[in-house]
């Protein structure tokens, strides 16, 4: 059984804050231990599971966050950026599991730093008609290479956030959000303990993954029209209106560094406000 990690920051143990998760903030240094302990609890999970290999991509802003010499040895790491797929990177269909650890609720709603991909410039996307985020893109793009999601870890807005896109995974909510800056914080050994037990459980216990989705359709509103005015340059971009891109789900994923870095040339907000 192959099992695959991806890992953001936001919806690690013990973060709630914007310094907790960018450098030079006055915790990231912590926050990137916790992180890398949040996933080696996932990778334990696995292997007493009798997972065959893992591989981690390093999905959160820099990509440069988990600590490889803490890290699980028995685990891959993908670490740096650009790569072509960001939070998906190294995903294929010979993986049996998927796996999303640390991850956040989408834009607009009231949980620990809420947003999608960007905090301030990416108001809303669609799949389809159903507006998402980061975890119903990951589910979307997982469940087109025909790879389940077996578990997500979170404040309890980004698990409500997964199981109503699919009630069948695991989650474990390691925060309860009082804000998009204040969370009552399950104490880390515990959470730690049930990442772990919860990852061996749903891999033990896996099903194959339902239906394939039949979302093709991915679209992103921006704060500004400025920035579909670029994109629309892309072939296989489209405007829906002023705001809003268009396009096939897995061409727009892959064009998605591209978006943030022609968006961040227009624009100079920094994520979260
Ligand atoms: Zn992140």
């Amino acid at each position: 059984m192959k099992v695959y990690v991806s890992a953001d920051m936001e919806g690690v143990t013990g973060v709630v804050d914007a310094e907790d998760v960018q450098p030079p903030g006055r915790d990231y240094e912590r926050s990137r231990v916790l992180m890398t302990e949040d996933v080696n609890a996932a990778v334990r999970g696995a292997y007493a599971a009798g997972a065959t290999g893992v591989l981690v991509n390093d999905a959160h802003g820099p990509m440069r966050n988990l600590l490889p010499d803490l890290l699980d040895p028995r685990a891959r790491l993908i670490k740096g950026r650009p790569k072509p797929m960001g939070m998906i990177e190294g995903l294929t269909p010979e993986y049996d599991a998927a796996l999303c650890i640390g991850y956040h609720s989408r834009a607009g709603v009231l949980g620990v730093l809420s947003h999608s991909f960007m905090g301030h410039e990416i108001e809303d996307i669609w799949l389809d008609d159903q507006l998402t985020g980061e975890i119903g893109l990951f589910h979307a793009t997982a469940a087109a290479y025909g790879v389940p999601v077996a578990v997500l870890t979170g404040d309890d807005t980004a698990c409500d956030e997964l199981k109503s896109w699919d009630p069948t995974v695991s989650t474990v909510p390691v925060k309860f959000a009082k804000d998009r800056f204040a969370a009552e914080l399950v104490p880390v050994d515990q959470a730690r303990a049930a990442i772990e037990s919860t990852t061996t459980a749903a891999l033990a216990n896996l099903t194959p993954p339902t239906q394939p989705r039949t979302s093709q359709t991915l679209s992103v509103r921006w704060q500004s029209a400025s920035v579909p005015s670029h994109l629309t340059a892309i072939p296989g971009v489209t405007r829906r209106d002023d705001r809003t891109v268009t396009g096939d789900m897995l061409h727009l994923y892959r064009l998605f560094n591209l978006f943030l870095r022609v968006c961040t040339a227009v624009t100079s907000n920094p994520p979260y406000c």
